[in-house]
């Protein structure tokens, strides 16, 4: 059987740098906190567990003091370095310089909006770290809309400036942004395309990946949205395609009558992981 691992799969460079800055700090000391799972994937946060970096709650770090935090690649709202700031918790930044760029422009529109009435949106995924980072830049003012089933709760009436979650596809940004032009007839629209191209520019290649296999197994922690956004375009071109996390989810029959299997991941999947997936699909029997 062929099995195959996507070149073009494995972390993207605001996570490698998280890592980086994690591993540095835990080379002098033995315990760190990251504020959230530093990556979107088990193994990796598993990994760095046994190295002492702790994944803090948010409901924790507004206890803490007099410590040290990670800040992880998706960027945080302004009241946790306010708060920081109040308590003597030295912040270890690592908010990728793409979402901190979405962020400061975000902030910068937010100041500038109030002249004209302007509505900020930003689509994304609700709850999301990022996007909560990128609502806290408006004072919790920007309404965040997942598709097209959000879009009533807009005013039409008032001039609308759109943001894109840097992990979002450029599919469903154009998709909703002709949607709400054709609503707001009378009033300006602005799209802003802040897709980041380290998550875009992998859809032609994954594309033409999994298209090449009997079976495509994508490798993503459940909560990332690229994960499963880029699992959605291997599923588009490839119907036997599987979502998986972890190595022990590999059903056997999956590979019945099966002779070659791509193996492809998220930004936030380790290229290790894939790889295990593949040695560990190598020593499977088969029929
Ligand atoms: S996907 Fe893009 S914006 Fe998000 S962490 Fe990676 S490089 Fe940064």
């Amino acid at each position: 059987m062929k099995i195959e691992v996507d070149k073009g799969s494995g972390f993207c460079f605001g996570v490698v740098e998280a890592i980086r800055r994690a591993e540095e700090r835990l080379e002098s000391d033995q315990l760190l906190y990251c504020l959230g799972d530093i990556v979107h994937n088990n193994s990796e946060v598993e990994r760095l567990r046994s190295k002492g970096l702790t994944t803090i709650s948010q409901e924790q770090f507004f206890t803490m003091h007099d410590t040290t935090v990670l800040l992880r690649a998706h960027g945080e709202p302004p009241e946790i370095y306010n708060y920081a700031l109040a308590n003597n918790i030295k912040l270890i930044d690592a908010t990728c310089p793409v979402v901190l760029k979405l962020q400061r422009r975000i902030l910068k529109s937010y100041q500038g909006g109030n002249k004209d009435d302007t509505q900020l949106v930003i689509y994304g995924k609700k709850g999301h770290a990022e996007v909560n980072g990128l609502v806290g830049q408006t004072n919790g003012e920007a309404l965040v809309v997942e598709g097209i089933e959000d879009l009533d709760q807009l005013d039409y009436t008032r001039p609308i400036v759109l943001y894109s979650q840097t992990t979002k596809g450029l599919d469903g940004l154009h998709h909703l942004s002709g949607e709400m032009k054709k609503r707001a007839v009378n009033v300006p629209v602005k799209i802003h395309d802040t897709i980041c191209r380290q998550v875009a520019n992998r859809i032609p290649g994954i594309r033409k990946f999994a298209v090449r296999f009997d079976l495509v197994i994508f490798v993503s922690g459940k909560k990332s949205s690229n994960g499963k956004m880029l699992f959605d375009i291997c599923s588009s071109v490839n119907a036997n395609t599987k979502f998986i996390s972890e190595l022990n989810e590999i059903e056997q029959k999956w590979l019945n009558n099966i002779d070659s299997v791509g193996i492809c991941g998220a930004t936030s999947t380790p290229m290790q992981l894939l790889e295990e997936v593949a040695d560990y699909l190598r020593k499977l029997p088969t029929d």
